[in-house]
């Protein structure tokens, strides 16, 4: 939509009494129609106006829950918009340890399709296990080497898909029996399997979670500046 366009917005609104405005811009609409929305409302020519830019209408489909719907019926734009969002500005992606593709990304389109692999070993005086490594593989070919892998190195592997963490009551499920685990020390990770763990939720937290809003972000500055005090 081009400037003209919006003066005769401007100009129809005036001519046929609107109320008020409701628009639509793949982008973002002009400053000038802001400037002239905000004049007419302040001075009572319209009672309200909506803008809704390419982000308000994008956020709208995560905020309500309706990447489903746009995955149904819009499956192109749903690749294009991946409803996945940077904890912090930052996207942190998932790639699999053998090829590199990004485990998180595809998860977006294809089901099942990857999966996060635990070689351990049980120790022989006692029944714990150790976790010795955490992987992340596709299903396949990149899944058969990692266990040929762990094979070698003496280690036992379990494995869980990716797409289940993508579900937020398994998701935390997940995370409290991980914690739970490691209270318990029925199961111990090395320190590399943990930080391993700990990428691995952080990454999928980008999908899972609700998406942040700047106020969250700023929260989250508040609190760390927090902890370093020792509060
Ligand atoms: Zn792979």
């Amino acid at each position: 939509m081009g400037n003209a366009d919006e003066v005769n917005i401007v100009d129809r609104l005036e001519q046929y009494k609107a109320h008020g405005f409701i628009g639509f811009y793949s982008t973002t609409a002009s400053a000038a129609l802001m400037t002239k929305l905000k004049e007419f409302r302040d001075n009572g020519k319209v009672e309200a106006f909506e803008i809704y830019d390419g982000s308000r209408i994008e956020n709208g489909f995560h905020d309500v829950g309706l990447s489903g719907v746009l995955l149904q019926h819009l499956p192109q734009s749903h690749t294009t918009l991946r409803p996945i969002h940077p904890l912090l500005g930052t996207y942190q992606p998932l790639p699999c340890d053998v090829c590199g593709k990004d485990l998180l990304k595809s998860s977006l389109t294809e089901q099942y399709s990857g999966m996060i692999t635990f070689g351990s070993q049980t120790e022989e005086d006692h029944d714990e296990r150790v976790v010795e490594r955490v992987s992340f593989v596709c299903k396949g070919e990149c899944g058969d080497k990692m266990e040929r892998k762990n094979f070698r190195l003496g280690l036992t592997e379990g494995w869980d898909d990716i797409t289940d963490y993508c579900n937020p009551l398994i998701f935390i499920r997940r995370v409290t029996g991980y914690i739970n685990e490691l209270r318990s020390g029925s199961t111990k990770y090395s320190q590399a399997a943990h930080d391993r763990m700990i990428d691995f939720y952080m990454a999928m937290s980008q999908r899972t979670l609700r998406q942040t809003s700047a106020e969250d972000r700023q929260k989250l500055l508040d609190v760390m500046e927090l902890d370093a005090m020792g509060f």
